[in-house]
């Protein structure tokens, strides 16, 4: 599983520029070989020397034929005693073989002319296999094997298992990768000190090893990847992390942002206009923020908080400050829903102080999208919000001085770049609702400064969280009822609209998660998918339910502007319930409604559950949120829902969930213009991200040299990413 994963997230994203030198392991290797590398992500000579074994044979050791162990790969040796083609059942070559303890047979299905010529009686065969108890005796079927003198020595090493593709046998790859070793500088490029502190042999002994280990190295620790050399190599690759991180971070220090020191102006009539005070947490971050406005080199700040816990108004304030300095603002969203309801937050609270903000949106008209970007292109609207429309090109400012990125985690690290490189320098906030597990933090976000909301506004009550089989559904029912009637509002979330006969061609879709989530999947999912009820049904059966009730539907299929329009009309009251596909995950915030009932939890992700469940509780209200699943439940299944039903922290639900699932998803196919890694697992090598996130440190500003010398190893046809 590890092994797929890495390869999954190893696609070169830069291919070699710089051809290999003529002393290349790789000179005159051909052209159908080369691809067949390329496949296994090999590249450069370099890259042969990082193609790690997956395991070992052991032919440093022969075994008396009678007391080799069963079932097992053992070497053994002994002349040929008879050899015969068999006609029947099928055809097949047999060779006795023995040594003095005893004998055994050898069986090949299949086999050429010249190998029954070559394996005549008398000669002496080394055979590598696993021998096996069959009807005729010991037998060996289809070994690997070698004929010998008696002289012939033993391998000194084990003998690696390289991961390899169809066409490429091990043999072929073991010499190229033993070339590999040979011509490659394998010298060392961390401190003496470094590796001293941390008890780890040199780069060059460590490859060594791991490719050629002596025969008593212990295997299992070598296949568990426990192992000494292992967890160097693992420690090498998070320090070019480390490394390339913190550089990133430095570079960004040298380049120019404008200064936009808060002078109170509208930060503070803003202030003074809530109908709340701050929390401390909030506070201590727009402290953060604040400071970093007034330096001359760009922000990069992650927000993190808890859903609930008020980033949206920090980032306000945030751009409030922008203002003041007469520069330009963007507020950015992942979905419309989200972005419609910060653009009416944001004109509420600013509309007062004489600041309108422009609405960037797929809904307007051709007429008042020109009008917009007009706006924004002469600075009349000194705030901008919309989705990532604000991303395209045609987007022009005058003066842009903050960029804000709402749920920061549904853009990925790519776009983060791509907007840092378009020639502009503005200060960028990002937001994540989904706390960022510390071990990641650490490491995919280390070039992020990073403030954190870690409490929540006073006043609320705790979600109850309930869990009921779906065959309870009236009880449900007659619960939204009583709360409805009683003035409440209530939410009923279904995990998709329709069965989706195709799924969309990236960058579409981007509004809805449940089609998003179901790109990439396997086929036979959908057959499965189409069982699942879908918003449609269930809002037509619900209205027949509650014929009382104004029942209304969203989904990420409904044109913005219908969207826009149920969603105002659930916030003004309107609608009593509102029946929704997963759109309404993240930031939706209506603080009237009190009642959620989830469908199909146990299909859903546990960061989305709680991303789904934070839409609740946003008032003084006692809310509820109702997970309904459909028995037969799987057992990981029943822990997942277990973990949401016993915690209410999204930093502890993020963390189980990375436990659960492990990175690769929390990070999403989006991330992928980011090294992944390929050898550390951030689960279970903690200690060796610290080590090199402290390591990293020392070596800049002690030996910056070999720091450069390290990225050079292990991104040396990455550098556009080190570059950005
Ligand atoms: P999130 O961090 O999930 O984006 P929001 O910014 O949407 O949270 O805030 C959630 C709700 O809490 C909003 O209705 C917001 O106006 C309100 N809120 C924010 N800060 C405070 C506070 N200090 N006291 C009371 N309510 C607050
Ligand atoms: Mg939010």
């Amino acid at each position: 599983m590890g092994d797929v994963r890495q390869r999954a997230n190893r696609t070169p994203v830069v291919r070699r520029t710089v051809p290999e030198g003529k002393d290349s392991p790789l000179q005159g290797v051909g052209q159908a070989t080369l691809d067949k590398l390329g496949k296994l992500g090999i590249d450069s000579a370099f890259d042969l020397v990082l193609h790690l074994p997956l395991r070992y044979e052991d032919e440093t050791h022969l075994y008396p034929i009678a007391h080799a162990p069963l079932d097992q790969t053992v070497l053994v040796q002994g002349t040929i005693m008879r050899a015969e083609v068999q006609q029947r059942p099928r055809k097949t070559l047999i060779c006795r073989v023995g040594d003095p303890s005893g004998d055994l047979s050898v069986r090949f299905l299949h086999f050429y002319g010249s190998q029954v010529k070559a394996l005549s009686p008398g000669k002496k065969l080394r055979l590598l296999g696993e021998i096996r108890r069959g009807f005729f005796g010991a037998e060996m079927i289809h070994p690997r094997y070698r004929i010998v003198e008696d002289e012939t020595p033993l391998a000194e090493a084990l003998t690696p298992v390289y991961p390899t593709t169809a066409g490429l046998s091990q043999d072929a790859l073991r010499r190229l990768i033993l070339r590999g070793l040979a011509a490659e500088d394998l010298s060392e490029t961390v401190p003496e000190s470094v590796l001293r502190a941390l008890g780890f042999a040199s780069f060059a002994e460590s490859i060594a090893l791991l490719h050629q280990p002596p025969p008593e190295a212990p295997r299992r620790e070598l296949c568990d990847r426990s192992h000494p050399a292992w967890r160097r190599i693992k420690f090498d690759e998070l320090l070019a992390q480390q490394l390339s991180m913190r550089l990133h971070h430095e570079r960004r220090r040298s380049r120019q942002a404008p200064v936009l020191a808060g002078s109170g102006r509208l930060t503070g009539p803003l202030l003074a206009a809530l109908p709340f005070a701050l929390t401390g947490a909030q506070r201590k971050a727009l402290e953060d923020i604040s400071r970093d406005l007034g330096q001359p080199h760009p922000m990069q700040r992650l927000l993190q908080g808890d859903v609930g816990s008020g980033k949206t108004v920090v980032a306000a304030l945030a751009s409030a400050q922008a203002m003041e300095n007469g520069f330009q603002a963007a507020f950015m969203a992942p979905t419309e829903i989200l972005a419609e309801q910060h653009f009416r937050k944001l004109a509420g609270w600013f509309g007062p102080l004489g600041v309108n903000p422009a609405w960037l949106s797929a809904s307007l008209t051709k007429k008042e999208k020109e009008a917009a970007l007009r706006q924004v292109a002469d600075g009349t609207a000194q705030l901008a919000v919309g989705t990532h429309a604000l991303f395209q090109d045609q987007v022009a400012f005058r003066r842009l001085g903050l960029v804000v990125v709402d749920e920061q985690h549904r853009f990925g690290v790519e776009q983060r770049l791509a907007l840092r490189n378009k020639g502009l320098q503005p200060h960028q906030l990002m937001m994540s609702a989904t706390p960022i597990p510390r071990t990641l933090a650490m490491s995919y976000y280390a070039d992020l400064d990073v403030s954190v909301i870690d409490q929540l506004p006073p006043g609320r009550t705790p979600v109850v969280t309930k869990l009921v089989a779906d065959t309870r559904r009236d009880e449900v029912v007659a619960r939204i009822r009583r709360a409805c009637e009683a003035g409440a509002q209530a939410y009923w979330v279904c995990p998709l609209i329709e069965p989706i006969p195709s799924l969309p061609p990236p960058g579409k879709a981007e509004s809805d998660f449940a089609t998003r989530s179901r790109r990439g999947r396997a086929k036979g999912e959908d057959a499965e998918a189409a069982q699942l009820q879908t918003a449609l049904e269930t809002h037509r059966s619900l209205s027949e339910t509650f014929p009382d009730l104004r029942v209304g539907l969203v989904h990420g299929r409904l044109p913005a502007r219908e969207k826009a329009e149920v969603m105002a009309a659930f916030q003004n009251g309107e609608i009593q319930l509102l029946v929704a596909t997963t759109v309404i995950e993240v930031g939706v915030d209506v603080t009237n409604a009190s009642l959620m009932v989830i469908e199909h939890a146990e299909r859903m992700g546990l960061s989305q559950l709680h991303q789904l469940r934070g839409r609740v509780g946003r008032g003084a209200a006692r809310s509820v949120c109702i997970l309904l699943y459909q028995n037969p439940i799987s057992d990981t299944a029943r822990a997942r829902l277990k973990i949401i039903y016993e915690n209410s922290d999204g930093f502890e639900i993020a963390r189980q969930d990375l436990r659960l699932r492990g990175p690769g998803e929390l990070l999403g196919a989006r991330q992928s213009g980011v090294p992944m890694l390929r050898f550390a697992d951030l689960q279970q090598d903690t200690d060796l991200l610290e080590a090199a996130r402290q390591a990293a440190q020392q070596i800049l500003r002690c030996a910056p040299e070999m720091a450069e010398r390290h990225l050079q190893r292990w991104f040396n046809r990455r550098q556009d990413y080190l570059k950005a």
